[in-house]
């Protein structure tokens, strides 16, 4: 497989061209076109001569690949997905993780079924709501119903594909892209499609970055947050990287304060995100007593909610930078007096934002969304009490934009 040209800084597109034959410069044509300009193939990249372009082509891919389709919601969110593929690896190591962390997460998701999760969570059985059909764009089978999806026709020749979604948000002025960073996830949450799915690779930047350039909205994009499938402190050399191309001058040349990566807190990786990145962070919360968020998210037995905050605590949160906590509400769950007072107390003094997520529900999970009356009281006790708190919009039901959903079912449909 050749190398890929997406992903490269300026100075490593220098010295492919170097490598090539070329003067220096046109790795600076190249960044230009690739990063600037978005071109998706060679042809558009008319100052450079057609010799470079050749000499170049035999030893590079640009790494720009079409996605396989797309389907767009009754709100104008529009969902890509696109086939990569990946490398199946562990994180590098230079995230510095211990290994035993993943050792325990990898033990409590295969270990931990639904059934467990409702008898950790004390539900009885007949307060449990399964609806499968309810906003998911599935059948009573659980299978894609297909509305609104948009095949391109185009495939690869099947070896090690795995497929990868991103959102398109429009919002009045802006355009959001919701990034995925690897394909599947190994945190294994249960309320996410991609965590049932498990781990299928690691996406390099080229993979990441081909999501901002091949997407209908490649020129209207105005922010990004890493919260697509996979997490993105588990693949963060790939992560940092796509980062440092979006924002470098020579690149995208975008602010960091269009930028959020979302994590579930994996406390190494997060340091070093703190120390190197200037870009906005939001933590996946869900439930503030420890044990509560265990049942649903494995991923809390490695690195505990309490730390995580903690650590956060010793980052300047007051100017540019902003973190935010994402909270996803379970109607009986998470919803109540007692869990909005536990996340004050776990947040006070901190300069943050708590954001109240409506669940789109996904099948065999024992938990609804929270009703808007339980939203907005639970919302207005936390700004009562200076912890400022919003409740995020809804977006994409009809097309299956709960994180994994298009993904999982168009990979079973193969
Ligand atoms: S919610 Fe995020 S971290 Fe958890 S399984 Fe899904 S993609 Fe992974």
């Amino acid at each position: 497989m050749k190398e890929k040209l997406l992903g490269m800084t300026l100075q490593e597109l220098k010295a492919a061209a170097q490598g090539c034959g070329l003067k220096p410069f046109v790795g600076a044509q190249l960044a230009d076109w690739l990063y600037a300009k978005r071109a998706t193939s060679w042809d558009r990249m008319v100052n450079i001569s057609k010799a470079a372009r050749e000499a170049l082509a035999e030893k590079y891919d640009l790494g720009v690949s079409a996605p396989v389709g797309s389907a767009i919601s009754s709100d104008g969110t529009k969902k890509y997905l696109f086939e990569v593929h990946p490398e199946r690896k562990s994180p590098a190591p230079s995230t510095n993780c211990n290994q035993q962390n993943y050792n325990q997460i990898d033990k409590i998701t295969d270990n931990c079924s639904v059934k467990e999760v409702a008898s950790v969570t004390n539900l009885k059985e007949d307060s449990v709501v399964v609806d499968n059909s309810k906003n998911t764009g599935l059948d009573e089978e659980g299978k894609n119903t297909g509305k609104n999806w948009v095949d391109n026709g185009e495939r690869g020749d099947g070896q090690g594909v795995e497929y990868i979604e991103s959102v398109m948000i429009p919002e009045e002025e802006r355009r959001t892209l919701c990034v995925s960073s690897q394909a599947g996830c190994r945190m294994g949450c249960k309320f996410c499609m991609t965590g049932r799915h498990g781990f299928h690779g690691q996406l390099d930047a080229a993979e990441i970055l081909n999501q901002f350039l091949s997407i209908d909205e490649a020129g209207e994009l105005s922010n990004a947050v890493f919260m697509g499938m996979g997490e993105p402190m588990d693949n963060y050399d790939a992560v940092s990287r796509a980062l440092e191309v979006l924002t470098a001058p020579w690149g995208f040349a975008w602010s960091p304060k269009r930028v959020t990566v979302s994590t579930i807190g994996v406390v190494p990786v997060l340091k070093r995100f703190l120390e190197e990145e200037r870009c906005h962070l939001a933590v996946s919360l869900h439930n503030p007593f420890p044990e509560e968020r265990l049942s649903l998210m494995p991923a809390q037995k490695a690195w505990d909610i309490r730390e995580i905050i903690d650590l956060i605590r010793q980052y300047d949160f007051s100017g540019q930078r902003r973190v935010s906590f994402e909270y996803t509400m379970f109607a009986g769950f998470n919803d109540d007096k007692r869990h909005a007072d536990a996340l004050i107390r776990l947040l006070r003094g901190l300069e943050c934002r708590v954001n109240l997520i409506r669940f789109h529900r996904i099948p065999d999970f024992p938990y609804d969304c929270a009703s808007d009356a339980v939203m907005e009281a639970f919302r207005d006790r936390l700004n009562n009490h200076q912890i400022l708190c919003t409740i995020r919009s809804s977006r994409g039901e009809d097309i299956l934009a709960a994180c994994g959903m298009l993904a999982g079912q168009h990979a079973a449909s193969d």
